[in-house]
C-alpha cells in the first residue's frame, strides 16, 4: 500500500484519522553525507562494543566483519561527555570522529550544510535532529535569520497533547458561496511545473500532501494526467504563458491560483529552456519540443484592479467551487496590490518574496527588486486590517521559508500559512548545487524531464521522505506553540511581540 493511502486509514482517535505515519526511508545513495565523517582503523577487531553501546545506529556487524560506518547519524561533538562515547569505549582505540569536510564547500549562507543535513535527517527519521546540528536557522546575516522566537523565560511548554494543539487553518474565510477548505497544517506546495521537475517528484509532492490534508501546485506547464487521482489536493496555476491552461484542467481543482509575478524574479517572467522541453513536456504545454519557453511579465491584459477582477471572474465562473488565489512578488506598493486582489474576488493573496527560487533565478533580480519578505508579510497583514478585511482574506506567504521555524516566524509576523519549494526538494536529496537549468537538468533525478534521470526518483520513496519531513515540522510547530502558551497555530498570527530581530536587541 502507498504511503498516501495508508495514511487514509491511519488510527482512530487522532487529530485526523489520517494523519500519516512515518517509516524510516533511508538516503537512496550509497553515502549519505552527515556533519560527522567517523572512521574505524584496522586495529579493529570487530568485538561489537560500538555497535551495541551507540543508540544511533552508527555501528552494524556485516557478517563477521563491522559494516562502514553509518556516520551520518553520528552526533560527533554533542557525544563526547555521553557514556557511550564509541571513540572512548572501543578497545582497540580504533575510531575516530571528525567534521566532515564537505561542509566547507556544501550549501550557501541560506541553505546552510546544516540545514541542508538536518533535512535530510528530518526525511528520513521524521524526528528532529539530535546532537548538535543546527535545524532552525541559516547563516545569511538577513531575512528569517536575522528574526528569533523570545519564549517567556522560566516558563516550562505547556504539558498539552499534540492532538490537542491545532495546526489547522481556513483557506476559504470569505463567506462568498465557495467552499470551506481547510488544511491541516499551515503549509502548501508552491508552484513547481511539468517540466521544471521530474513527474514522479510531481507526484510524489501530491501524494505527500494529500496524506496532510493540504495541496500542492502545479506550477505553470500543465496538469498531467498522473495527477488526477489527487485532484482535491491539487492547485493548477494559471500564469502569463497560459501553458498548459485549459477549462478542464481549472474544472478539476479546489484552487485556482493566478500568478503574475514570482518573488525570485520580479518583473522578468518565467523562462524554461530549450534543453529542458522534452516532447513530452512539448505536448503538455502545446509548444514545439527544444524551443525554450518564455512566460512573459506581466499579463499584458492586466493594468488594474477592474482588469484584474475579469480574471477572477473568469476562473469563479469556469469553475463555481474554486478558490482562487492571487501570487504576486513584494513591490513597495504590494499592500494595495493585496486589497486591489480582495476588491476583485480573490480569496487568497500569496506573496512571493525573493529568497527562494532555484538556479534559474538571476541574483541581480533576487537581491535588488522588490521588498524582503519580512517586511512585507507585516505590512501586507497590517494593511488589511486597517482596511477591515483581514478576517476575509487568506495571507499566504513564500520565498524562503526553509524550516519549521521559518514558518512560525512567517506566521507570527502576520500570514495565515506558508507555501514551500526548496524544501521539499531538499527533502528528496537535493544538494543546492543550482544546476537544475543546465543540459538535461538535475543529476539526482529532481528538476529534470529527461526519461533516464526522472527514473533516479521513486515516488513511494520520495512520497515518504516528504511525510516525514512535515511531521518532523508538525512536531516543532506545536512546541513553539507550546512555549508561546498557545493552543492553535491561528493564536499566533500577528504576534510580532513574540519575536526579537538581532538588529533591534
Ligand atoms: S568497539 Fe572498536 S574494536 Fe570493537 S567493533 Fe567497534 S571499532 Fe571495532
Ligand atoms: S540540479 Fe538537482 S540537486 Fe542541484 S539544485 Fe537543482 S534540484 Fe537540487
Amino acid at each position: 500500500m502507498n504511503a498516501a493511502l495508508q495514511s487514509e486509514t491511519g488510527p482512530e482517535g487522532t487529530a485526523h484519522s489520517g494523519r500519516p505515519e512515518v517509516r524510516v526511508t533511508p538516503s537512496r545513495f550509497r553515502n549519505a553525507i552527515g556533519k560527522y565523517i567517523v572512521r574505524r582503523s584496522k586495529e579493529c577487531i570487530a568485538c561489537g562494543k560500538c555497535a551495541d553501546i551507540c543508540p544511533y545506529g552508527v555501528h552494524e556487524f556485516a557478517g563477521k566483519t563491522m559494516a562502514r560506518p553509518k556516520d551520518y547519524r553520528c552526533i560527533g561533538a554533542a557525544c563526547e561527555n555521553n557514556d557511550f562515547y564509541c571513540v572512548r569505549q572501543c578497545p582497540q582505540n580504533a575510531l575516530s570522529v571528525r567534521l566532515n569536510p564537505i561542509l566547507e564547500v556544501l550549501g550557501d549562507k541560506r541553505w546552510t550544510p546544516e540545514l541542508l543535513i538536518s533535512t535530510w535527517y528530518m526525511a528520513e527519521t521524521g524526528e528532529v535532529p539530535p546532537g548538535d546540528i543546527e535545524y532552525k536557522i541559516g547563516d545569511s546575516g538577513g531575512g528569517f535569520d536575522r528574526i528569533e522566537f523570545c519564549f517567556p523565560p522560566g516558563r516550562e511548554p505547556d504539558a498539552v497533547p499534540d492532538d490537542e494543539v491545532s495546526l489547522r487553518i481556513p483557506l476559504n474565510r470569505r463567506n462568498d458561496g465557495r467552499p470551506e477548505v481547510e488544511i491541516d497544517m499551515p503549509v502548501y506546495g508552491g508552484g513547481m511545473s511539468y517540466g521544471s521537475i521530474s513527474l514522479s517528484v510531481m507526484i510524489a509532492r501530491a501524494r505527500a500532501y494529500q496524506a496532510w490534508n493540504s495541496f500542492t501546485c502545479t506550477g505553470e506547464g500543465g496538469y498531467p494526467e498522473e495527477l488526477y487521482p489527487y485532484d482535491d489536493h491539487v492547485i493548477t496555476q494559471v500564469a502569463t504563458g497560459l501553458f498548459g491552461v485549459r477549462e478542464d484542467t481549472i474544472q478539476r481543482v479546489r484552487i485556482v491560483e493566478f500568478k503574475y509575478a514570482q518573488g525570485a524574479k520580479p518583473g522578468l517572467g518565467g523562462h524554461l529552456l530549450g534543453d529542458k522541453v522534452t516532447p513530452a513536456v512539448a505536448k503538455m504545454r502545446e509548444a514545439v519540443p527544444g524551443n525554450a519557453l518564455f512566460s512573459p511579465f506581466p499579463f499584458h491584459s492586466v493594468y488594474s484592479v477592474e482588469d484584474h477582477k475579469k480574471h477572477v471572474d473568469w476562473i469563479k465562473h469556469i469553475n463555481p467551487r474554486a478558490l482562487v488565489s492571487v501570487k504576486v512578488s513584494t513591490p513597495t506598493d504590494v499592500d494595495m496590490v493585496a486589497v486591489g486582489s480582495y476588491h476583485a474576488g480573490a480569496n487568497i493573496i500569496h506573496l512571493d518574496g525573493s529568497y527562494g527560487g532555484t538556479g534559474a533565478a538571476p541574483d541581480i533580480a533576487k537581491k535588488n527588486i522588490a521588498m524582503p519578505i519580512e517586511y512585507a508579510i507585516v505590512k501586507v497583514h497590517n494593511f488589511l486590517k486597517e482596511e477591515g478585511i483581514r478576517d476575509e482574506m487568506t495571507l499566504i506567504v513564500s520565498g524562503g521559508i526553509r524550516t519549521a521555524y521559518d514558518v512560525a516566524k512567517a506566521i507570527a509576523l502576520g500570514a495565515d500559512g506558508v507555501v514551500v519549494g526548496t524544501s521539499e526538494l531538499v527533502a528528496v536529496e537535493c544538494i543546492r548545487c543550482a544546476a537544475c537549468e543546465s543540459g538535461r537538468g538535475c543529476a539526482r533525478g529532481i528538476a529534470t524531464t529527461d526519461p533516464e534521470l526522472s527514473k533516479l526518483i521513486d515516488e513511494d520513496w520520495a512520497t515518504q521522505r516528504l511525510i516525514n519531513l512535515f511531521a518532523a515540522w508538525r512536531r516543532q510547530l506545536i512546541e513553539i506553540l507550546r512555549k508561546l502558551g498557545m493552543r492553535d497555530i491561528r493564536e499566533l498570527v500577528g504576534r510580532t511581540d513574540c519575536l526579537k530581530h538581532f538588529d533591534y536587541e
